[in-house]
């Protein structure tokens, strides 16, 4: 068996020792004679995978006593819409338009009430990070909108946006657990599993307790309205159990390595090996504004989309698989998240190296 190293922006790698350890419990979950799938998720096992998954995230994120955690299904989509349904109370939001999710997610939302866009990098290919320090907040706004890390663009927000006292909700996909953050900053934190956590079909929601309530847009389905979930601790329909089972290996298995800190130093080592090599390459040149540049997605060109094509083509022959750029920007981009071993990086370097060598 060969395991490839897989630079998929998501659904993305995932912890070797996970899948592995998955794998063992397939036909007999602990004892209990049934896989994860097969079990009633209302029995007392499958209660204990959810639970001390929750437990588990709360740990790794220190997240405060009054913010509940959600698991949900629907992916980072369904919560583009489920925000402002939820959130919208004076129905003004604003937007900051960092790349194609946050876009999608403003344009949701102008569904739902007055969505503005206070700021955007759209004008460079949404290569870099705007200056969030001092933005025109409608006095009305009932939340600051972001995209912390754009997948698709490579960037990352370095210091969250002032919102001048307003709720800010992030959109984390991309970066969920890959270092420390400060829930209490934050009123909605939410992501898709399939990029750091786990498989596609799980989106976690994290939200403070006060804005869990039944003031809700008129006709927000039941299944929409966070109180639903909140109140039946993500228990109300039937939730995505093998999938919050796999996220609850991997929260077990980040708590293993030495938690966030080991993370947050694990990723930005694995960047450095990768934009250091893209600052002194002849062929191959990053897409991102420097202090912009997201330590999980790393884009890169060389400039000829021929020679783009001929690399991802070798790379992929090589073992070095899922490196094609957004369907939107062409290029590269690898993606190196938590899962993704340091050895893989320092291998598709040398691999680059070689490339630019050979192609000079
Ligand atoms: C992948 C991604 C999405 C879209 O996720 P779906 O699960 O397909 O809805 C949204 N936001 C970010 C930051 C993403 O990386």
């Amino acid at each position: 068996m060969a395991r490839v190293y897989n630079f998929s922006a998501g659904p993305a790698v995932l912890p070797e020792e996970v899948l592995k350890e998955a794998a063992a419990e397939m036909l007999d979950y602990q004892g209990s004679g049934q896989s994860v799938m097969e079990m009633s998720h209302r029995s007392k096992v499958f209660d204990k995978i959810i639970k001390d998954a929750e437990q588990d995230l709360r740990d790794l994120l220190n997240i405060p006593d009054n913010y509940k955690v959600l698991f949900l299904q629907g992916g980072a989509h369904l919560q583009f819409a489920m925000i402002p349904m939820n959130l919208m109370k004076n129905k003004v939001a604003d937007y900051i338009v960092t790349g194609q999710w946050a876009k999608r997610a403003f344009k949701e939302a102008q569904k739902f009430g007055d969505a503005k866009c206070i700021a955007s990098s759209e004008d460079k290919t949404f290569s870099y990070i705007p200056d969030c320090s001092d933005l025109l907040i409608d006095e009305n706004a009932d939340y600051v909108y972001i995209c912390e890390n754009n997948t698709i663009y490579g960037t990352k927000f370095k210091t969250l946006p002032n919102t001048k006292g307003k709720d800010l909700v992030a959109d984390v996909s991309s970066c969920f657990l890959s270092e420390p953050m400060d829930v209490s900053k934050y009123a909605v934190i939410y992501g898709g599993a399939q990029k750091n956590i786990g498989p596609a079909g799980v989106v976690i929601v994290i939200i403070r307790e006060d804005l869990i309530t039944e003031d809700v847009l008129p006709g927000t389905p039941t299944m929409l309205q966070y109180k639903t979930h909140a109140d039946n601790d993500s228990l109300y329909n039937t939730p995505p159990c093998y999938g919050i089972y796999i996220c609850g290996k991997v929260f077990k298995w980040l708590k293993k390595q030495g938690g966030l800190e080991v993370m947050k130093e694990r990723n930005e080592k694995k960047a450095a090996i990768l934009y250091d090599f893209l600052d002194q390459s002849k062929l191959f040149k990053g897409t991102v504004e420097k202090n912009s540049r997201s330590l999980m997605n790393v884009p890169f060109v060389t400039g000829d989309a021929d020679l783009d094509a001929k690399f991802i083509k070798e790379a992929t022959e090589a073992g070095f698989v899922n490196l094609k750029g957004h369907r939107s920007v062409g290029g590269m981009r690898a993606s190196i998240y938590n899962a993704m071993p340091i050895e893989g990086v320092e291998k598709l370097v040398a691999f680059m190296k070689k490339f630019e060598e050979e192609n000079a």
